[in-house]
């Protein structure tokens, strides 16, 4: 029976009374639905923020200890549900048991960090900066905080953002996937388990008008957003007008560039890892191995890996790919596919048609790759979000870095090789926010801060890790000056 699913506002659930309907539906089997749920309507996306507000005020002064304390024992429940959590994440979102609990993983991390929150947060002071007079900056938090997420990571990517809001001393209104909402809705229904008070942490249904209503309202002081490019810009922008602070990550096109002195067998597995994990739907995912010289040979090698894939259910342990999100996104990828052929690039492995034993309506594509792709082509340009790999060729490295660069997304990018040199060049003439040396999903941990570059990311500070602590918060400098009250100088040697 599907899930009726209701906001959660002052931790009690309330039915929404937008007029959207919304439908979840299992991607493997195409067809169980999962939840049904109505979007916000303006006055209950209000209501959120009003709850949110008037939490606030004793959540400030909670002292930052007792605001980590309960994050500690969130942790402990998080582990306790997590293979309950990442079988939810399977359910909704397609991808394989052990993606999810990688994901699931990820976002505890975030939790871990958050929790040190008294040492992320302790300001600075200097004594003496001129006769009986100290300086010191603390750091307080903003108010009331709002984030939406994408389908894909739909656990991880909301423990990015509330945890070190909340810590911080922020309240926060969570706007899970449309497509994916249950596990985010869950994650929160822990988090009022173990002890976040009623308002602290709100959560409220809908899509793209829910966020904007969401961003619009003058309570809200700051907006953290992960998704697709375009959704991305819309949000800078129109928080940018409103005057409020904004992180907001967008979509990728990320290029693994492979030299010719790089270990085949490593880079092979790196490429079919990255290329064809969680579907391609990974916006740390490679869409383009670009071989530099003789590593074309490694070619035939991807092609032959990506052909051994299964597809099945993500619950099924002999699978090694699942579903796309849906009928539409799978429409969109098998449409790129098409767009590809009809630009000239040669398909090496097609993926369209091919479906998981016993599962005949599951959102299924297979591993596609295309080669010989010219970067002016759409497929190389465009961010396909499926299980599609172009295969490019340059005749050395610093052409394969303008091939790149020529990107309009800067999220993240690969190089393989066992060269320092080849190494050492490629980080510091890409342009992305994420780089990794000999690593397929260069994804950075929580106490480092995740965002790229270019059009995948509009803001200054990036998630989690120092940024995230910045970026929830904000600074009060302090001149202290208390003359002749308590003596002057010293009386060292009396
Ligand atoms: P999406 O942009 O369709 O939706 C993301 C969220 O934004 C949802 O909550 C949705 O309701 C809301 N939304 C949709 N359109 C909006 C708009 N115009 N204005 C405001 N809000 C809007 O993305 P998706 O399909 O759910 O997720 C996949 C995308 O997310 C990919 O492009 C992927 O690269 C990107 N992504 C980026 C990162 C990153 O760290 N840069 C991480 C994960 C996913």
């Amino acid at each position: 029976m599907a899930e009726q699913l209701n906001n959660i506002v002052r931790g009690n659930k309330q039915p929404q009374n937008g007029a959207t309907r919304y439908t979840v539906v299992n991607p493997a089997d195409g067809k169980t639905i999962l939840a049904e749920f109505a979007s916000s309507s303006a006055s209950d996306t209000a209501d959120a923020v009003t709850a949110a507000r008037e939490a606030f005020v004793a959540w400030k002064d909670t002292p930052v200890v007792k605001r980590c304390r309960i994050l500690f024992h969130y942790k402990e429940l998080l582990e306790q549900r997590s293979g309950q959590i990442a079988e939810m994440i399977v359910r909704e979102n397609g991808k394989l048991l052990s993606e999810a609990e990688g994901e699931l993983r990820r976002g505890i991390e975030v939790v871990e960090f958050a929790a040190g929150m008294p040492s992320l947060m302790k300001g600075d002071f200097i004594e003496d900066i001129a006769a009986n007079v100290d300086g010191y900056i603390y750091r307080e938090p903003l108010g009331v905080v709002a984030g939406a997420c994408p389908f894909n990571f739909p656990v991880m990517i909301p423990l990015w953002m509330f945890p070190v809001a909340i810590a911080c001393g922020n309240t926060f209104v969570l706007k899970p996937s449309e497509k994916c909402p249950l596990s985010a809705a869950y994650l929160v229904e822990i988090a009022l388990e173990a002890g976040i008070p009623p308002g602290v942490l709100n959560v409220v249904h809908g899509g793209r008008e829910t966020f904007e209503a969401l961003i619009d309202n003058p309570d809200v002081r700051a907006i953290s957003f992960v998704g697709s490019t375009p959704a991305a810009k819309n949000v800078w922008e129109r928080a940018g007008v409103a005057g409020k602070r904004v992180q907001s990550l967008g979509g990728a096109k990320n290029y693994i560039i492979v030299m010719p002195d790089a270990d085949p067998k490593e880079t092979v597995k790196a490429i079919i890892s990255s290329s064809f994990g969680c579907a391609g739907e990974r916006c740390m995912a490679s869409s383009i191995a670009l071989f530099v010289g003789d590593a074309q040979r490694m070619l035939s090698d991807v092609a032959a890996a990506a052909k051994d894939l299964t597809l099945g259910n993500g619950l099924d342990q002999h699978s090694d790919m699942g579903p796309v999100i849906s009928a539409e996104h799978k429409a969109r990828v098998e449409h790129y596919i098409a767009i590809g052929e009809q630009e000239g690039a040669r398909l090496l492995l097609d993926g369209r048609g091919q479906k998981a034993a016993g599962l005949p309506n599951g959102f299924f594509i297979g591993p596609t790759i295309f080669s010989n792709v010219a970067p002016s082509m759409r497929i190389a340009q465009e961010e396909i979000f499926g299980p599609v790999l172009c295969a490019m060729f340059a005749p050395n490295l610093d052409a394969a870095l303008a091939i790149a660069n020529g990107s309009a997304y800067g999220n993240g990018a690969s190089i393989f090789t066992s060269s320092g040199g080849a190494a050492r060049r490629f980080r510091s003439v890409i342009q992305c926010g994420m780089l990794g040396i000999n690593t397929g999903v260069p994804a950075p941990m929580a106490f480092f801060s995740f965002g790229g570059h270019k059009n995948s990311f509009f803001g200054d500070l990036r998630a989690h890790g120092p940024d995230g602590v910045e970026f929830y918060t904000k600074k009060k400098t302090v001149i202290d000056r208390w003359p002749g009250s308590g003596g002057t100088g010293s009386i060292w040697g009396k």
